[in-house]
């Protein structure tokens, strides 16, 4: 990419943190340094480059989206990585452009992200290609609302679309000690839940903002249209 472009992305990034992470409470540093450095405009569609750094979703293919940049921001701070990511395990569900599944390994963590749309995941693995940290994410095409049992149990799960109920598979495939961040709800609106999975293996919610994602479509997901 031409130098000059390359700094207006840099630019762009540094005015989201400020004007759109760190006034809506994001503080985490991992974080932060991460949504500074992940190139969003390579994950957008090529008519959306311009607005890859606007304050809102962009639509991918299919019907399908890319999340607000302060919506993986929030998720990502919530999961609570440790600071030694390395060992951290993650599964995503609803890999869509590769974004989210970005950000967490630019941090330093593990991922499997699953997607359901074989082209998705394709475009998701073309994107990932041009970043040095892609080596940390595997890309699985998929149910992702049965979670992907051959790489569980995980550290940290990530759902990325909207789930009518928690997945009791994903509840299972959670390590003890683990955390999950979903958003449950209708069609039209859902909320951010936290599951804590205690060394125990007790089962703790708590209930965060209110958000709008895309379906999470599959056998513990809601039924295609
Ligand atoms: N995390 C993505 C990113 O960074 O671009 C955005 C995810 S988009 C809001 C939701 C994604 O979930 C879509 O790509 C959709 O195809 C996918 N999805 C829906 N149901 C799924 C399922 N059962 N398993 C895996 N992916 C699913």
């Amino acid at each position: 990419m031409d130098p000059d472009k390359k700094d207006i992305f840099k630019q762009m990034r540094l005015e989201m943190v400020y004007s759109q992470l760190t006034p809506r409470g994001i503080k985490n540093n991992a974080v932060l340094e991460a949504m500074n450095n992940v190139p969003r405009e390579i994950f957008v569609t090529e008519e959306n480059i311009p607005v890859a750094y606007h304050d809102c979703p962009l639509p991918l293919f299919f019907g399908q989206t890319i999340s607000q940049p302060y919506i993986v921001a929030l998720m990502t701070e919530l999961l609570k990585i440790p600071e030694k990511a390395a060992d951290t395990k993650i599964l995503e569900v609803g890999t869509g452009s590769g974004y989210q599944a970005a950000v967490l390994a630019y941090i330093g963590c593990r991922v499997t992200s699953v997607e359901r749309i074989p082209d998705l995941a394709s475009f998701a693995r073309i994107n990932l290609a041009k970043l040095p940290y892609a080596d940390r994410i595997t890309i699985v095409n998929g149910d992702g609302s049965e979670g992907f049992t051959q790489a569980s149990p995980y550290d940290r799960i990530i759902v990325t679309a909207a789930a009518p109920e928690i997945p009791p598979e994903l509840v299972e495939q959670l390590a003890r000690g683990g955390r999950m961040v979903i958003p449950c709800g209708d069609l039209f609106t859902q909320q951010l839940i936290v599951v804590d999975k205690a060394s125990s293996g007790k089962i703790s919610l708590e209930k965060g903002i209110a958000c709008r994602f895309v379906p999470l479509i599959g056998k513990e997901g809601f039924e295609s249209c």
